[in-house]
């Protein structure tokens, strides 16, 4: 299990599942990132990218303990839902056990916030009893941006309903959501900060402890092949145009900084530093803090 120390706060990845991306040009997830233009950038070899040239993806929560609170960012896509991201299937797999695995509990989570409301970032908000969603956290308070709710509850599509009704919906309905803007501060340690255009809502996860900082991406980038090429933008964001501004943004401000960047869809070793690279930037893993169990 990786984690990673910012100051006094500590950051634990949970996978729910890690995938290679094979390239479609037909129903490509990033077009331009073809197997021989991911040969041009050799620093995404071996970590990121496969011998054939394919993206490696992971799915994960990410378990922040900061002085006084554990805060669970992104519940990834959840038991029993058919989804099409993973073919119409309904998985089953053992989040559950890694999560406590990391010596947590379900009962001692005091906070759950989702960088936005796509189909893997909030499946574990809920969990299946007999025949009932309810709350996988049953003692926390779930952290729902407001922007990202209206939108999408004004327009997503069949699955996207899908997705609210048996992932947030059960939470408004236990009384534990609250909504929150986008810069909504969590702890003295721990604020969102707005990254829209990958969703109108998004938002990033800052860390500030001890003089260190840390930032937890969300998927205003999704691998980081797009440091080489902030302007590879996936069909999927809302906005291609402005996540691809955010992007360049967000790398420029974290570049050859002390920020240990911390991805929510990067492959081990999942966290490190953005540095400066020509015109654009590289991506520099970060040693976990604890050996990989
Ligand atoms: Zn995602």
């Amino acid at each position: 299990m990786l984690s990673w120390r910012i100051g006094e706060v500590t950051v634990t990845r949970v996978v729910e599942m890690e995938m290679p991306v094979v390239h479609n040009p037909l129903r490509a997830f990033l077009a331009e990132a073809t197997p021989e233009a991911l040969r041009e950038i050799p620093w995404l070899f071996p970590h990121y990218v496969t011998p054939e040239g394919h993206l490696r993806l992971s799915i994960h929560a990410l378990l922040v303990e900061a002085p006084g609170l554990r805060l669970v960012v992104d519940t990834c896509i959840g038991n029993d839902r058919p989804r099409s991201l993973v073919g119409g299937q309904a998985l089953s797999t053992d989040f559950l056990k890694s999560f406590e695995a990391t010596g947590w509990t379900r009962d001692s989570v005091d906070a759950v916030v989702c960088t936005h409301l796509h189909v893997d970032h909030v499946g574990w908000n809920t969990m299946k009893e007999g025949d009932r969603w309810v709350p996988t956290f049953p003692k926390a308070r779930y952290l729902i941006g407001r922007r990202e709710y209206d939108h999408w509850s004004a327009e997503g599509d069949a699955e996207q309903q899908a997705i609210l009704s048996d992932s947030i919906r059960p939470v408004f309905d236990a009384g534990l959501v609250d909504l929150v803007e986008m810069d909504h501060v969590i702890s003295p340690e721990i604020r969102l900060v707005p990254t829209p255009g990958h969703t109108p809502g998004h938002v990033s996860v800052r860390i500030e402890s001890g003089g260190e900082v840390g930032l937890i991406t969300g998927d205003m980038v999704h691998h980081p092949c797009q440091m080489a090429h902030p302007e590879w933008s996936p069909p999927f964001d809302s906005d291609p145009a402005a996540s691809a501004v955010m992007r360049r943004e967000v790398f420029e401000g974290a570049a050859d900084q002390p920020i240990l960047v911390i991805g929510t869809h990067f492959a081990a070793p999942t966290a490190g530093h953005v540095r400066r690279d020509g015109d654009a930037y590289r991506f520099d893993g970060a040693p976990s803090a604890s050996p990989e169990a």
